[in-house]
């Protein structure tokens, strides 16, 4: 049986065509689409669908936290739908969001707890930099 139409039924979400599609893709991907890159991407399977659709759609499957929304400071949304606590690091010269692997910040919520009297429940931990391509661009012009 297809896993998505599991997943979709254990959360009570009805099974639109859109909703599953904008899903699949996000699992298909490990970049951090933006709902614009989703929508240009859907485009040629799905040409009927619009952009508002996509943001509708997205916005259903953060709601029951099948898919996370990250707000990296650019104005617009990205998502992903790798829903396990991992942080992210940004190109600020191309942009692109990549997952920093294997690296935990789990025990940083009761770390934090010493220094607050809040409940901590979560934390979302961004890094900013320049990734390899860009920084091998950056050489490359130098020369
Ligand atoms: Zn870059
Ligand atoms: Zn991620």
């Amino acid at each position: 049986m297809n896993s998505i139409t599991n997943i979709f039924r254990e959360k009570k979400l009805k099974l639109t065509p859109q909703r599953i599609a904008v899903y699949r893709y996000l699992q298909s991907t490990k970049e951090h689409p933006s709902a614009e890159t989703i929508y240009k991407a859907l485009q040629t399977d799905y040409p009927t669908m619009s952009l508002a659709t996509v943001y509708k759609a997205l916005k259903t499957l953060t709601e029951v936290n099948l898919v996370i929304e990250l707000n990296v400071g650019e104005g617009n949304f990205r998502y992903d739908s790798n829903v396990y606590p991992h942080p992210h690091i940004q190109c600020i010269s191309c942009g692109k969001v990549d997952d920093v692997e294997n690296v935990s910040f789990s025990d940083l919520n009761s770390k934090i707890s010493e220094f607050t009297d809040y409940e901590v429940l979560t934390n979302k931990v961004y890094f900013y930099g320049v990734c390899k391509d860009c920084k091998d661009k950056a050489i490359t012009l130098e020369d």
